[in-house]
C-alpha cells in the first residue's frame, strides 16, 4: 500500500533542508571570496599601473634631461669653439697663457660646468691642449679616454663648416661620459684670418659620475640612477640606452618612484586582515548554520519516522483487519456498535452502516443473554473474555461464532468495549463431517464398525439393566464377489448401496444397520426375543436381498447368509456377541446359500478348527505338504487303463494325511484354490509324461477357479512348460460352473477347447439341468455320479437312469465314465449297458504316482 503523498515527500524535504542550507552558505561564501579576490586583484592592478606610469614618466623625463644636458654641452661648446679669439689662440697657435692662465678656456669650464675634460686636437690628430678636472695636463686624448674616437672627431671636423657640433656618449674609466666636439671657427670675427686646411677640434668631456647621476635622478624623482654593464630586465626596472661612440651602447638604470607599491603596502595588509576576519566569521556562520540545519534535519527525520511508524501501524491494522478471517467491533459503554471492520460485510453480508449505532445484543444471540454473560465477565479479573454465540447472516442463515470482548479503560472512547468475532460455522460443520466420516461408511452412508460398536455397547448397557433382549445379525452376501469381478467395482458399489437401502427398510427406527467391510453387514435389533420372530426377520431380509438388482443394463441376483447371536441368551458382552454372530454366519455359509444359523456353543470349536486349518493351508503350499494321488479309469470292455484322475492330498504335519473334502472348500473360500490347482495341474501333467502315450490325465477344476480370468492362460502355460500334448489332458467340471454364468462358461469352455484339451462333466446327475447343458456345451465326456452306483443292483430306478444316461452319451458322442464302482456286479451291469469307462475302488484305489507308473 503506498504512503500518503504528504508523508512520502517528507524525507526529501528534510534532507534537502540541510543540504540546501549548506549549499547556499557555501555559495555566498564563495561569492564574497570572489569579490574579495577581484577587489584585491583590481587594487594590485591599479598599483602596478601606477608604477608602470611612474616608470614611463621617469624614463621620459630622464631622456629629456639627457637631451637637455646634450643641448647644454653643445651650447657651451659652440660658445667657445666659434669664437675668433679661441680660433687664434688655440688653432692658429696654441697659446696656453691665453687659454689656461687667463682662464679663457681653462679651469672655469670644470668649475662652472663641471666638464672634467677639455681637449684641443690639431688637424694632425695630436692633442695640443688638455685640461682635466680643471688642471692643465699634457695627456693624449685617446689615452685619457682609453679608446679611439676618430669617427666622432672626423664627423665633427666635417660639420665644422656648418657650425654643427657632434655629441655622443662613451664609457670612460667605467663611467658614462658625454662627449661633444666641433672644430674652431672664427665665429665671423673679421679680425681673425681664416687659415686654410682643416681646423683644430675642441672637445668637452662631461663625466656622468655617480654623484652627477644621483643629482640628475633626484631632479626627476628617480633614485639610484647609475650606469650598468648590461641592461637588466626592462620589466623589473627601467633602462635607458645611450648611443655610444665606442664599443657598445651604454645603459642607465634607476629605481623609479613606485606610488602603487605604497598603495599596496598600505592596503594589502588591511585587505588581508579584513579577509581573515571575514573568513573566520563566514566559517563560524557556516558551522552554526550547518549545525542548525542538521538539527532541523534530525527533527524532520524523527518526525518522518514517527509519522511513518504511525502510518505503518495503521496500514498494518487495516491489513490485519481486512485479511483476518475475523471481523473487529467496537462499542460504547452501552454496548452500542461504534465501529465494524470492513470484513464484517464480507463475512456476514450485512452493510457496516446498517449496524452502527445498534446494540450488539441485537446482532448476536448470546447463550443465556448478553447481560448475564457480561455479569459473569465482570466477576473475573481477566482482561479479555470470549464466548460462543450465534447470528444470522444476510441470507438468514444461522451462523455460529466465537466472540472475544475487551473492556476499554481509557483513551478517547472512555469506557467502551471492543473485540473480534470469528465465524466457526464451517469449522463446526467440518468437525461434524469428520465425526460422521469416522463413524460412517463412505460408500453406503451406513454406520461403520466404530459407530456400531458404540451403539452396541450403549444398547447392551441400557438393555441388560432392564434385561431386555437384543439380537445381532451378521449378514454376508452370497455371489457378490463375481459381481465385482465381472461388472466392475462401480456396479458392485451401486449394488452395495442398494443392499444397504433394503436392509434399512427392513428394520425399525431404533435398530441399527452397519457395514463392516466388503459385503458384510451387522444388524442390531432390539425388542424381539422369540426365535420364530428372528427367523421371520431373517427370511424377510434374505427375500429382500434376493430381489433382482437392476443396475444399468445389468440384472443381478444375490443371496445372503445370516448368523444370529442373541443377548442376553448367548452373552451380554459386546465383543462376544459379535464373535458369536460371526461364528453363526460361518456356519450358515457352510450350509449353503441363503440360509441362516443361530449361534450354538459347539459351533465355536468347529469354527476355531476351520480357522486353524485355513492358516495351516497357507503354510502347506509353501512347505510342500501337498501330495498327488492318481486313480485310474478303465475301459469297461478291455479292462485296460485308459486314463487316470489326479486327486490331491494334504500331508498335514499334525493331523496326518487329509483328503480333499476337508480342505478344498476352505481353499475355495480363501482363494488358495488358485495356487493349489496350479500345483496339481503341473504335477499331473508332468506325471502323465512318464506314462504310455495313449493314456489321458484328468484334473478337477473348481468353479471358483473357473470364474477367474486367468484359467486359459494358465493351462496353456503348463502345457507348454511340461510339453504334454493338449489332447492328453482332460478337465473335469461340475454343473455349478454353468449354473452361475452359462454364457461366460460357454465362452471359456470354447477357449479351452481351442487349446485342444478334453472337457468332461463331473458328478453328472446331481444337478437339475445337466441334460440341457450336455447338449449346448462342448463336452467330450461325462462322469456318472457315484451316488447312482450305490444302489444300482437294488433300485431299478437307478438302473433305468444309468441306462438312459449311457444312451444319451452315446447319442451325443460322449465318453461315459461310471464313478464309484465298488463291486463286480456293478461292473457287469455297466458292461451290459454299454458304458465306456469305469472308475472305482473295485478296480483301483487312488495311488501314489510311483505305483501307477508300474501299471502304465
Ligand atoms: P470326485 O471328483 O468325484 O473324485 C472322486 C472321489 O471319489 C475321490 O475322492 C475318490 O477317492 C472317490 N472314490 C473313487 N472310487 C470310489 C469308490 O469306489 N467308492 C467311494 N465311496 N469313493 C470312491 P476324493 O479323492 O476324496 O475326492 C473328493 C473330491 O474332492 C473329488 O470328487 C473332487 O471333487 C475333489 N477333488 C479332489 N482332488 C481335487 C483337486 O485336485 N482339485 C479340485 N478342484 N478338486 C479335487
Ligand atoms: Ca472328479
Ligand atoms: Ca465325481
Amino acid at each position: 500500500m503506498p504512503l500518503p503523498a504528504e508523508l512520502a515527500r517528507l524525507p526529501g524535504k528534510a534532507v534537502a533542508s540541510s543540504t540546501a542550507t549548506r549549499h547556499s552558505l557555501l555559495f555566498m561564501a564563495a561569492l564574497l571570496l570572489l569579490l574579495f579576490v577581484v577587489t584585491s586583484g583590481g587594487l594590485v592592478q591599479i598599483a602596478l599601473q601606477q608604477n608602470a606610469r611612474a616608470t614611463e614618466q621617469s624614463l621620459f623625463y630622464l631622456d629629456k634631461a639627457i637631451r637637455a644636458r646634450e643641448k647644454s654641452i653643445l651650447a657651451t661648446l659652440k660658445d667657445y669653439a666659434y669664437w675668433g679669439e679661441a680660433y687664434r689662440n688655440l688653432h692658429v697657435t696654441v697659446n696656453y697663457e691665453w687659454a689656461y692662465t687667463r682662464q679663457n678656456l681653462g679651469p672655469s669650464l670644470f668649475q662652472d660646468f663641471a666638464y672634467e675634460g677639455v681637449f684641443v686636437v690639431d688637424p694632425q690628430g695630436r692633442t695640443s691642449y688638455s685640461v682635466v678636472n680643471g688642471q692643465r695636463v699634457s695627456s693624449e686624448l685617446g689615452q685619457w679616454l682609453g679608446q679611439d674616437i676618430d669617427e666622432l672627431l672626423e664627423q665633427a671636423r666635417r660639420q665644422t663648416e656648418d657650425e654643427e657640433p657632434v655629441v655622443g656618449f662613451a664609457q670612460v674609466g667605467g663611467q658614462a661620459a658625454l662627449l661633444a666636439a666641433t672644430g674652431f671657427t672664427t665665429g665671423g670675427d673679421p679680425q681673425v684670418g681664416i687659415q686654410t686646411g682643416p681646423p683644430s677640434l675642441l672637445l668637452f668631456v662631461d663625466l656622468l659620475t655617480p654623484a652627477k647621476l644621483q643629482a640628475l635622478g633626484q631632479d626627476f624623482g628617480v633614485d639610484n640612477l647609475r650606469l650598468v654593464a648590461a641592461p637588466a630586465d626592462p620589466q623589473a626596472s627601467p633602462t635607458l640606452s645611450l648611443t655610444s661612440v665606442g664599443a657598445g651602447p651604454l645603459w642607465l638604470h634607476w629605481e623609479p618612484a613606485q606610488p602603487g607599491r605604497q598603495l599596496l603596502y598600505l592596503i594589502l595588509p588591511l585587505l588581508g586582515l579584513g579577509g581573515a576576519i571575514f573568513a573566520l566569521i563566514t566559517w563560524l556562520n557556516l558551522r552554526w548554520a550547518i549545525a542548525s540545519a542538521r538539527e532541523v534535519d534530525a527533527s524532520y527525520a524523527s518526525l518522518y519516522a514517527s509519522q511513518q511508524a504511525l502510518a505503518a501501524s495503521e496500514l498494518r491494522f487495516r491489513d490485519v483487519a481486512e485479511a483476518a478471517s475475523d471481523w473487529i467491533w467496537e462499542a460504547d459503554a452501552e454496548l452500542r456498535l461504534t465501529y465494524l471492520s470492513t470484513r464484517f460485510q464480507t463475512l456476514t453480508g450485512h452493510p457496516v452502516s446498517s449496524w452502527l449505532g445498534r446494540p450488539l445484543s441485537e446482532l448476536m444471540q448470546f447463550p443465556g443473554g448478553l447481560d448475564a454473560w457480561l455479569q459473569g465477565c465482570n466477576s473475573h479479573a481477566m482482561a479479555s473474555h470470549n464466548c460462543e454465540c450465534q447470528y444470522r447472516d444476510l441470507d438468514g442463515e444461522l451462523r455460529t461464532c466465537h466472540l472475544t470482548l475487551l473492556r476499554i479503560e481509557d483513551g478517547p472512547m472512555a469506557d467502551g468495549y471492543r473485540g473480534t468475532v470469528s465465524d466457526i460455522t464451517d469449522e463446526l460443520q467440518a468437525q461434524a463431517r469428520i465425526e460422521h466420516l469416522l463413524l460412517h461408511d463412505a460408500l453406503t452412508g451406513l454406520p461403520n464398525r466404530n459407530r456400531m460398536q458404540a451403539f452396541l455397547e450403549g444398547k447392551l448397557k441400557a438393555l441388560s439393566s432392564a434385561s431386555k433382549p437384543l439380537v445381532m445379525l451378521s449378514i454376508d452376501l452370497d455371489r457378490f464377489k463375481p459381481v465385482n469381478d465381472s461388472f466392475g467395482h462401480e456396479v458392485g458399489d451401486q449394488v452395495l448401496a442398494e443392499v444397504s437401502q433394503r436392509l434399512r427398510f427392513a428394520l425399525r427406527d431404533g435398530d441399527l444397520v452397519a457395514r463392516m467391510g466388503n459385503d458384510e453387514f451387522i444388524l442390531i435389533v432390539c425388542g424381539i426375543a422369540a426365535a420364530q420372530e428372528v427367523e421371520r426377520l431373517c427370511a424377510r431380509l434374505i427375500a429382500g436381498i434376493e430381489q433382482p438388482f437392476n443396475i444399468g443394463s445389468h440384472t443381478i441376483f444375490l443371496g445372503a447368509s445370516i448368523g444370529v447371536a442373541m443377548s442376553p441368551a448367548d452373552t451380554s458382552e459386546a465383543d462376544e456377541l459379535l464373535r458369536f454372530a460371526d461364528i453363526a454366519l460361518y456356519q450358515a455359509k457352510g450350509i449353503g446359500q441363503s440360509s441362516w444359523c443361530f449361534y450354538a456353543k459347539d459351533m465355536n470349536e468347529r469354527v476355531i478348527e476351520r480357522r486353524q486349518l485355513e492358516s495351516d493351508l497357507r503354510q502347506a503350499l509353501a512347505n510342500e505338504e501337498l501330495r498327488l494321488v492318481l486313480q485310474p479309469r478303465y475301459s469297461v470292455s478291455s479292462q485296460r487303463i485308459v486314463a487316470a484322475e489326479a486327486l490331491v492330498r494334504w500331508q498335514h504335519p499334525q493331523r496326518g494325511l487329509l483328503g480333499p473334502d476337508s480342505f478344498i472348500a476352505i481353499a475355495e473360500s480363501t482363494g488358495l484354490i488358485i495356487p493349489l490347482s496350479a500345483w496339481v495341474l503341473r504335477a499331473a501333467c508332468r506325471e502323465a509324461l512318464s506314462w504310455s502315450e495313449a493314456l489321458i490325465v484328468s484334473v478337477n477344476l473348481s468353479p471358483v477357479e473357473f470364474r477367474r480370468g486367468q484359467l486359459v492362460a494358465q493351462i496353456r502355460a503348463v502345457l507348454e512348460e511340461t510339453g504334454l500334448p493338449a489332447h492328453r489332458l482332460e478337465l473335469e467340471l461340475t454343473e455349478s460352473v454353468m449354473v452361475e454364468d452359462a454364457e461366460g462358461a460357454l465362452a471359456l469352455m470354447l477357449e479351452l477347447k481351442g487349446l485342444g484339451v478334453r472337457l468332461s462333466m463331473d458328478d453328472f446327475g446331481t444337478g437339475y439341468s445337466s441334460l440341457s447343458y450336455l447338449r449346448t456345451f462342448p463336452f467330450d465326456g461325462l462322469k456318472i455320479d457315484r451316488s447312482f452306483m450305490t444302489d444300482l443292483h437294488a433300485a431299478e430306478n437307478s438302473q433305468a437312469i444309468i441306462q438312459a444316461i449311457i444312451g444319451l452319451g452315446r447319442a451325443l458322442a460322449l465318453t461315459v465314465t461310471a464313478e464309484g464302482v465298488e463291486t463286480q456286479e456293478q461292473l457287469d451291469l455297466l458292461r451290459k449297458y454299454g458304458c465306456d469307462e469305469a472308475q472305482g475302488y473295485f478296480l483301483s484305489r487312488p495311488m501314489p504316482p510311483e505305483a501307477l507308473r508300474l501299471l502304465c
